[in-house]
Order: C-alpha cells, then structure tokens, then sequence
C-alpha cells in the first residue's frame, strides 16, 4: 500500500473517524455518497468497493451493472458539520469497470484525460470558480419554501444582510476543509449571495466546487435556511453563475501573461479565447444544463447573451479581468453553479487547446455594453448570440465533434438522451404564462 493511502489510514485513527463516504460524481453534477467502516477501507482503498451503475443516472445498463470506486485520498477531508465524535470523512473517487480499466462515463475520468493532453504540451490549467446562490427559509417541517430570506442587495451590510451568520459558518467549513477564501459577500438580488475560492489546478478545483455545493446545503440547513444553486429562481432579478477563470500555466508561469503585447495578452491567451469562443454554442448545454439555466442568459443582468469577449464589460461571455503578472486570466461567464465541473471544465479546455493548436485569432474585442446594440451594430460587430434554449443548446452540443471528443462518447451520448428527455417533459406542459396570456384573449 502507498503512503498516500497509509495516511489516510493513520487519520481514520487519529482523528476518531467512523464513517468514510465515498463520493463519486454522476453525469449530470450531481454527487453519489457511499459509506463504509474503518474496518472496510483498506479494501475500499485498493478499489474494491463496488456499486450498482444502473442506478445511477446516466452510468451503466442493467445488463453490465457493476462497477468499482477508486478513492483517491489526496481528496480525504473530515466533513466538519458532522458529530466530531465517532466522525465522518470523505473521499472523492473515480469510477472503475470490474476488469480494472476506468470507466468512461466517469466524469472525473475525462477531465483527467483532457488534463493529461494538456500536460503533454507542457501545460497545467488554473480555474478559479465564484460561487453564487439563494438563500431560502424552511417551513416547520424544515421543507424549501419559495420565502427569500432577505431583500438585501450587492455588498450590504447586516442587518440588512440576514445571511451573514450562514455565510460566516460556511466560509470557516471550507476553511477547515482546505479551502483559500478569497471573498465573501451579498451579492446583487435579494437573498443571493457569493463566496469566492482561490483557484487551483482544475482537477482539485473541480473537487473543490461539488465540495463548495455539499457544505453551502448542509450549513444552510443548520441555520434553518434552503441553499439553491438553481440559475434563475426569480424573473427580474439577477440569477446565480459560476464564472470559470482560466489559465495555462506552463514551468509554474502564466503563460497567458506577456508584458510586451497589446493588453498584454500572449498569443496562447487570446489563440486560447479563440477556441473557447469557437465553441462558445457547442460548450452552452455542459455550462448551462437545464431549462431554467436559459431563464438566467436574458439581457441586462450580468449574464452574457453574446459570444464576444472583452477586457472588462461584464456583458460579454469573455471577460479578460484586469490584473495582470500570475494573476492574468480569461472568465467565462456563461457556466452556472449547477454545471458538471468536470465536464464544462474538460470541454472548455479541449477548446482551448484546439485555439492554442490552430492559431484561432478571437475577433476584436467588444468593449461596449452589448445588452442594447442596435441590429445594425450587431451585425457590424458580427456577434451571435448564445443558444437561447436548452432545446438549441443540444442541437449545437450535437453537431460539435469537439465536445464528444472531450468528454468521450458514453457521456457525451448519455447526457443529451437525460437533457432531450427533460426538454421533451417541460415542452409538454401547459405554463401559467401561457394561462394568462392566451386564456382570455383567444
Ligand atoms: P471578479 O472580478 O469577476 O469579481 P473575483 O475576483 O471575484 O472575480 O474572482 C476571481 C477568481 O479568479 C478567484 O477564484 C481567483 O482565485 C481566480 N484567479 C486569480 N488568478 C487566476 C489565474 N491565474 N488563473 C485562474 N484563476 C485565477
Ligand atoms: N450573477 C451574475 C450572473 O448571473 C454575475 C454577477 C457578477 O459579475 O459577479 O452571471
Ligand atoms: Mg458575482
Ligand atoms: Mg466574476
């Protein structure tokens, strides 16, 4: 046994740990949890643990059901919101066929498989993800309710801000668990709120974010609070992103930073925005998986509608922040908080690679505000717009050769069949907008 492992046996005793979720990603972002006793975990660290893939969305067929975890234990981390005696740990793990080969419908898999091209060039990618969602209170049976739990706005103060309590105890959760937190604030709509981490490499970034989700639910809980990273939940107001920042590092330096060009920007930097907005329509269905993700990339509120990039309007889909040095990178904005990590990530930079590849030059920068350009000036721009729902956002995902290339096939199949399969059900009901508008008037 490797001393990876070995340590992680070592803090199963030293810190009283009686449980050991294992967690595993499914297609669609959502984490699995299994549990297992001290007594298992040497056998479930040389991955031994097996499950039923048929059951879990978009994994295995009934017919060839079993498969295996293979924790990985740089990932171990006691969970701090669970009783400190007789404790609870988890490891995030990858998913593993029965014959020992890695099962490519694992999402964790094919981000490791796009990083592993990418290491082969030299280079490692940096992500940097904002975290936003909505805080909700609990009716008396501590069930979601639709009541927003304050109408607080961007950066107030308490006690205006009821969230701060919440924000407080997850932002020492995190911290426990290894996190750097940049900021945490109120953010524009009522209820909404936003904690930034430091970036890192995208694979422990990827970690990192269904890590975020998991302790921002279970701390809202324990203040009697409903968190929802869902994109939109009112009309009217702002709704919830996970801004991508992104970088390639290569020898430790950032190459996407060189003082001598023009916004000082190396040509990998912008050849890399280039494949990113190349592929802008055929990334939108990964980064903005549901029906309601569309409600969010409407005009007017912070989230982009056009492909275009720029160096500081935050209209655009690409965003090249200000600072400079280590610090240089490229946002993109389109992605919400509920994305595949591993997915979005693994296409975003098999996209990028592509521009690095091809030489894509991204068109000029866009520095106006593109929420109300004329048709005139939209057309002199040539800008294009995202994909205005999920229905055309798989369509394009379809017909992208690059993105099935990215997240192998088993995934990039299973996941259009789930997305058509839930576009075809909202298609089919009747919609209180529709009640209103037409009952009466035809
Ligand atoms: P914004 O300007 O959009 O509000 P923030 O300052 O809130 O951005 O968030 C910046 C994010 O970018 C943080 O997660 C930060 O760690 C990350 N970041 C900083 N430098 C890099 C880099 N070189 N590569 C990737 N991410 C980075
Ligand atoms: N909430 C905005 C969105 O949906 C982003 C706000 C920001 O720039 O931080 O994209
Ligand atoms: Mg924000
Ligand atoms: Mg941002």
């Amino acid at each position: 046994m490797d001393t990876k492992k070995k340590r992680v046996l070592e803090r199963v005793k030293e810190e009283g740990i009686e449980f050991i979720r294992l967690q595993f990603i499914d297609i669609f972002g959502m984490l699995k949890s299994v549990n297992v006793t001290p007594d298992e975990l040497e056998d479930a660290l040389e991955g031994n643990q097996m499950f039923d893939g048929s059951s879990i969305d978009g994994y295995a067929r009934i017919n060839e059901s079993d498969q295996c975890l293979l924790p990985d234990p740089d990932t171990f981390q006691v969970m701090p919101w669970r009783p400190k005696e007789m404790g609870v740990a988890r490891m995030i793990c990858d998913v593993y066929n029965t014959d020992g080969t890695p099962f490519e419908g694992c999402p964790r898999t094919q981000l490791k498989k796009v990083l592993k091209e990418a290491a082969d060039l030299g280079y490692e990618l940096n992500m940097g993800p904002e975290g936003e969602f909505f805080l909700f209170h609990t009716d008396e049976k501590g069930r979601p309710t639709f009541d927003i739990h304050d109408h607080a706005g961007y950066f107030d103060l308490s006690p205006i801000d009821n969230g701060e309590d919440a924000r407080r105890d997850i932002v020492l959760t995190m911290k426990k668990m290894g996190f750097q937190i940049e900021a945490s604030h109120h953010e524009v709509a009522p209820g909404q709120h936003e904690i930034d981490f430091k970036y890192d490499e995208a694979l422990r970034t990827a970690d990192k974010w269904v890590t975020f989700r998991d302790v921002v639910k279970n701390i809202a809980k324990q203040h009697d609070l409903y968190a929802t990273f869902m994109p939109k939940p009112f009309a009217g107001e702002n709704g919830s992103a996970m801004h991508c920042n992104q970088s390639l590092f290569k020898d430790g330096k950032n190459i996407f930073f060189d003082p001598d060009k023009e916004y000082q920007l190396s040509d990998e930097a912008l050849y890399y925005m280039g494949g990113l907005l190349k592929h802008a329509k055929g990334l939108t269905a990964l980064g903005n998986p549901i029906i309601n993700s569309y409600k969010r990339l409407r005009p007017g509120y912070e989230a982009p509608i056009n492909i275009a990039w720029s160096n500081k309007n935050r209209s655009t889909l690409i965003r090249v922040p200000a600072r400079r040095g280590s610090s240089t990178r490229i946002e993109f904005r389109s992605p919400d908080p509920i994305a595949n990590p591993y997915l979005i990530y693994a296409a975003m930079l098999k996209a990028g690679l592509e521009g690095i590849k091809h030489k894509i030059m991204p068109p000029q920068s866009v520095e106006e505000d593109v929420y109300n350009l004329t048709a005139k000036q939209r057309a002199d721009l040539e800008l294009e717009y995202l994909p205005r729902d999920l229905y055309v956002a798989l369509k394009e995902m379809e017909k992208d050769p690059l993105i099935e290339e990215a997240i192998g096939s088993h995934c990039f199949k299973r996941f259009l069949e789930g997305k058509y399969e839930e576009w075809n059900e909202y298609a089919e009901q009747v919609h209180q907008w529709e009640i209103d508008n037409y009952l009466k008037k035809y």
